[in-house]
C-alpha cells in the first residue's frame, strides 16, 4: 500500500528552519506541507541549550507575539565564564536581547505559527529517500508512516531535517554545487538536562560556560527560571569522545547548589560547528538550518540562523516557482541572501573554532583570565571578534606572560578578517563559485599554517 500527496513545496523537519519556511511559503498563498518523523506530541522537543539570541529581530513570518510566552527568562544580560584552571569567573555583558525560552513549548508555538500561516502536517512519517528525475532534478521525497510507503511530490523540497541529514545522503547531487564536504568530524556531540534545583541559583541573570577539561568543550548552565536550569556539556567531534553523560553528572556533583536537584528531562544530539555550506541549493532543493550548516560555530547558537535560513529559503522558492524556474540557478539568491546575512561572519568565526583545536586549553584559559571583563567584551562583540591592536595595547600590562599567545591570536584574526572579506564576494552566479571556493581555499591553507591546526575541510 502507499499513498501520494502534491504540493507546491515539501518541507521535511518541524524544526525552526522547517517552520519558518513553510510558514514563509504558506503566508504567498501557496500549498506547503511539513513532514516529520515524530509525533504531533513529541514534535518540536529538540535538544538545545535554549538560549535564543536576537530574539527581538526574529522573522515575522511568524510573528514574534506567537512565540513570547516561551520566553521563560528574558533577564539574562551577561555571560559568566568560569575558569578554574586560573581560580577566576569572568563577567561578560552580553549586547541585543537575548531569552532563555522553554524549548519544548517554543517547538510547539512554533508549529502553531506555521499551522496558522496555512501548513499541513503530516507526522510520524519519516522521510528514507529521495525523488529526482532524469535530470537529477528534486521532485519530492519518499518515506514511511506505521509501516506504509508515503510519497510527496513537489516543485521544491527544503530540507530542514537537522545536522547530517539523511536526504542529503540520498540526493545525487553530482549535477549540482551542493556542498557535499561534509564530515561528522566539523560537528559537535552535545547532551543536556533539564534540572529543577529546590533554591533560586544566584545567577539567573546571566550564561554560564566553564570549559571541558580537554580542548574544544564546554559546560554549560543556563537557568530558564531561577529553579530550572539547562545544564550540558559538547565536545568537537574531532577530538577523543567524551562521556558526555558522566562528565555532566560529574560536574553537577561538584556544584552546590544543584544538590538535592532533580532531572525533568535529558536529550542529545549532533551540532554543526562548521562553516555554513558553500551552497545549499540544488535543482528543485534547498538545505536550511542545521541541515545546511547555519549555526554560529563558535557558541553552537543555531536558532536564529535556521529561522532566518527557512524565511530566506521560503522566499526565494516562492519566487522560483512563480517563475516556472526551480533550478540552481533560480534558487542561488538564497545562497547570497545566507552568506550576506549571517554566513560570512559564521565562517569567519569558524577560523576561532579551528584555532581552538590547536591551541593548549590551558594557555587559552590563563589569557582570558588575564583580559579584563569590560576589554574581552569589546574584543568579542565590536567588529569581528576577538584581539585587535587597541585591545592589545591596553591589556598588555596585565596579560605579561601570555604575549607568544596573544600574537599568534593576532596573525589568525587578521586571516579570520581576510576570510570574511573574502565572503563579502560571495558569488552572484553558480558558474564562479569554483573560482571563489579556490581562493578561499588558499586562504585556509593560510589559516591552517598559522594555526598549526589539522585542515577541517
Ligand atoms: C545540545 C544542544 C544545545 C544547543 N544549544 C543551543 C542554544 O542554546 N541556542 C541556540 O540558538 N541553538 C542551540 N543549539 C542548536 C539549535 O538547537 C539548532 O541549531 C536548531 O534547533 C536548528 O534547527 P533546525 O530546524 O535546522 O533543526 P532541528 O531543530 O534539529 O529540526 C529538525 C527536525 O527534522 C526532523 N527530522 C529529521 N530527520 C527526519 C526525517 N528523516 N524525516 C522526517 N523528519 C525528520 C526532526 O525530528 C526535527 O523535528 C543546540 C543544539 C544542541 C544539540
Amino acid at each position: 500500500m502507499s499513498t501520494s500527496h502534491e504540493y507546491d513545496v515539501v518541507v521535511v523537519g518541524a524544526g525552526t528552519a522547517g517552520c519558518y519556511a513553510a510558514a514563509t511559503v504558506a503566508r504567498e498563498g501557496l500549498d506547503v506541507a511539513i513532514v516529520e518523523r515524530k509525533t504531533a506530541e513529541e514534535a518540536g522537543h529538540i535538544a538545545c541549550g535554549d538560549a535564543l539570541k536576537g530574539a527581538d529581530a526574529f522573522p515575522e513570518s511568524i510573528p514574534k507575539s506567537q512565540i513570547e510566552d516561551s520566553f521563560t527568562n528574558t533577564g539574562v544580560d551577561h555571560g559568566r565564564f568560569e575558569i578554574p584552571q586560573e581560580d577566576t569567573v569572568l563577567d561578560i555583558p552580553v549586547p541585543g536581547e537575548l531569552a532563555v525560552i522553554d524549548r519544548w513549548e517554543y517547538g510547539r508555538l512554533i508549529i502553531e505559527g506555521a499551522e496558522n500561516a496555512g501548513t499541513e502536517f503530516h507526522y510520524d512519517t519519516v522521510v528514507q529517500d529521495v525523488v529526482q528525475d532524469d535530470d537529477d532534478t528534486v521532485t519530492g521525497v519518499r518515506g514511511k508512516r506505521n509501516g506504509e510507503v508515503v510519497e510527496f511530490e513537489a516543485d521544491v523540497v527544503v530540507d530542514g531535517a537537522g545536522s547530517l541529514s539523511i536526504l542529503q545522503d540520498k540526493t545525487d547531487f553530482s549535477n549540482s554545487r551542493f556542498d557535499t564536504n561534509v564530515s561528522y568530524s566539523q560537528f559537535c556531540s552535545a547532551y543536556r538536562e533539564i534540572v529543577e534545583v529546590p533554591e533560586p541559583v544566584e545567577w539567573d541573570d546571566a550564561l554560564v560556560f566553564k570549559p571541558t577539561e580537554r580542548a574544544a568543550g564546554y559546560l554549560w548552565y543556563f537557568p530558564r527560571t531561577e529553579t530550572t536550569i539547562n545544564a550540558g556539556l559538547g565536545f568537537q567531534m574531532n577530538e577523543e569522545p567524551m562521556k558526555l553523560v558522566d562528565d555532566l553528572k560529574r560536574d553537577l556533583r561538584d556544584r552546590p547548589e544543584f544538590e538535592g536537584g532533580e532531572v525533568k528531562d535529558k536529550l542529545g544530539a549532533a551540532l554543526p560547528t562548521r562553516r555554513p555550506y558553500d551552497s545549499a541549493v540544488a535543482d528543485g532543493f534547498v538545505a536550511v538550518g542545521d541541515a545546511a550548516g547555519h549555526v554560529n560555530p563558535t557558541t553552537g547558537g543555531g536558532i536564529a540562523g535556521a529561522a532566518y535560513a527557512g524565511t530566506y529559503a521560503g522566499e526565494q522558492a516562492v519566487r522560483a516557482i512563480s517563475e516556472g524556474d526551480v533550478s540552481e540557478e533560480a534558487l542561488w539568491h538564497y545562497n547570497e541572501r545566507v552568506m550576506d546575512h549571517f554566513g560570512a561572519r559564521y565562517a569567519g568565526l569558524d577560523v576561532y573554532n579551528v584555532l581552538s583545536t590547536a591551541v593548549d586549553v590551558d594557555d587559552l584559559m590563563g589569557l582570558l583570565a588575564s583580559l579584563p571583563g569590560e576589554k574581552l567584551a569589546e574584543a568579542l562583540y565590536s567588529g569581528t571578534t576577538s584581539f585587535g591592536p587597541t585591545l592589545l595595547a591596553k591589556t598588555a600590562k596585565d596579560s605579561f606572560g601570555y604575549w607568544g599567545q596573544i600574537l599568534h591570536f593576532y596573525k589568525t584574526k587578521n586571516l579570520a578578517d581576510e576570510l570574511m572579506e573574502h565572503y563579502a564576494r560571495y558569488p552572484r552566479r553558480p558558474e564562479a563559485l569554483d573560482v571563489w571556493q579556490e581562493q578561499r581555499d588558499a586562504l585556509m591553507d593560510d589559516i591552517y599554517e598559522v594555526t598549526g591546526a589539522d585542515p577541517k575541510y
